[in-house]
């Protein structure tokens, strides 16, 4: 009878906590459930993992590529993991399996659960590649570990006073220390104190709202879009750590930064590329950054459209509304939607991407177009949604074109 080799040594894959950022990239993209958290860390159930790697590409900072040999007898359990500050160093007596390429060895942890993987393309929505003209990023530059710090040189509230969403753009300045960053890359802010267990907060990330060549052109900061969190997911009362510490900051204060992270939703370079931006409340921040970066004119003789969908709940809760609607029509196509206007039907960004379907269209069809996601995690189903059908509508099958926008780096989603 053929059944599994029972081994005795095999490489466990584990999530390195002082560089993790606690995005949940991972646990949404694991296929079968393996990797799982507490409120401070991610942590892979050895019984569970096959090595499949789906989560490898997508993780924003690597933290995701660690890998130790173990005893199968001794695989670190998840409430060991759960404890760690950093990883465990290899232990030397215990040597590589025979099959050391991560995904073979993981097998050996489970044999069966593999035969039920779907396709990588059915779980993975969005490309893990970058853009072939996107420059090259630098990544975790400064960790949990080694953070660097930036002053506050700018704190305003983009949202009307009369709304409840307290939304900041905070400007912070590296001064001399580097921090090169892309449009679509991130940041890692370590609010102080600790949480209930006594443990120093772990970082908050937040996309870049700012161009490659500063907030302030030709100065060495980033601004951030930041929401006061005053209500959890489920809408009780709750006061978000990094959210409401960013919000208060004043100007001259320091922060600790660590990162930047990101390495796929990045921006084309090349001249022609055309941008579908797609993105509601905060998510606008990656949205700003490239537009900004195409306003400035540093893409030379940049010919590319730039579309966009951006939704709130009103036109005062937009943030960017006032700098938005004063950019050239012929520069950008800007379409908003607004979901809790009063006396007006809900309106989400794929209704708005509908009713402008025939000029979505041919962008989908175009090569050098990339599309980008960005917001609340709920709006991914409804936007991918709208995007097949209007493919569809149009004579483009979807299917083959999802396939080909992730594979050449051209489906960029970020939500949570
Ligand atoms: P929000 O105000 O709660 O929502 C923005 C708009 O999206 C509202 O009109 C909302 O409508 C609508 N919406 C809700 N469900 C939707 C769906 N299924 N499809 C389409 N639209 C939907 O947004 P927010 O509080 O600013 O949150 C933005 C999200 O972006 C957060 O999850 C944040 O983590 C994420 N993000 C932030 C950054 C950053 O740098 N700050 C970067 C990346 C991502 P309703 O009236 O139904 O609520």
């Amino acid at each position: 009878m053929n059944g599994p080799v029972p081994v005795d040594i095999v490489r466990q894959h584990l999530i390195d906590p002082e560089i993790c950022i606690r995005c949940n990239t991972c646990e949404e993209t694991c296929p079968i459930d393996a990797i799982t958290h507490d409120g401070t860390n991610y942590v892979v159930k050895a019984e569970v993992c096959n090595g499949c790697m789906a989560c490898v590409p997508p993780c924003p900072t690597g933290a995701i590529d660690n890998w130790r040999n173990v005893f199968k007898a001794n695989a670190y359990t998840v409430d060991e993991q759960y404890s760690w500050d950093e990883l465990p160093a290899q232990n030397p007596t215990v040597s590589a399996p025979a099959s050391a390429s991560p995904d073979h060895a993981a097998r050996d942890l489970v044999d069966e659960a593999s035969a039920a993987l779907p396709a990588s393309s059915d779980f993975v929505r969005g490309s893990t590649v970058p853009p072939w003209s996107a420059a090259r990023p630098y990544v975790n530059l400064y960790t949990h570990k080694a953070p660097t710090t930036a002053t506050v040189v700018g704190n305003y509230r983009l949202t009307d006073d009369s709304t409840p969403g307290d939304i900041h753009h905070i400007v912070l300045d590296f001064g001399a220390l580097p921090f090169p960053v892309l449009e679509g890359q991130s940041i890692g802010i370590l609010p102080p104190g600790t949480n209930a267990d006594g443990r120093a907060h772990h970082a908050r990330q937040y996309s870049i709202a700012s161009p490659r060549d500063g907030e302030r052109p030709g100065y060495n900061n980033v601004s951030l879009t930041v929401k006061r969190v005053t209500h959890d997911h489920a809408g009780n009362a709750a006061r978000g750590v990094c959210s409401n510490y960013l919000c208060d900051l004043k100007k001259g204060e320091v922060v600790s930064v660590i990162g930047p992270f990101g390495n796929t939703f990045l921006m084309p370079n090349h001249p022609n590329s055309h941008l579908l931006m797609i993105c509601t409340g905060t998510g606008s921040a990656p949205m700003r950054a490239m537009t900004e970066y195409r306003r400035r004119g540093r893409l030379k003789g940049a010919t590319g459209k730039l579309m966009l969908f951006f939704g709130a709940r009103t036109q005062a809760e937009l943030p960017y509304f006032g700098p938005l609607m004063n950019l050239p029509k012929d520069f950008i196509d800007t379409n908003l939607a607004f979901s809790r206007t009063p006396g007006q039907p809900r309106r989400y960004v794929q209704d708005a991407m509908r009713e402008r379907a025939t000029d979505v269209a041919p962008l989908l069809a175009d090569g050098n177009t990339h599309v980008y996601v960005c917001g609340l995690k709920g709006m991914e189903d409804g936007v991918l949604q709208a995007l097949a059908e209007i493919a569809e509508a149009h004579g483009i099958g979807w299917e083959r074109l999802w396939e080909r926008l992730k594979r050449e780096g051209r489906l960029h989603l970020e939500t949570y």
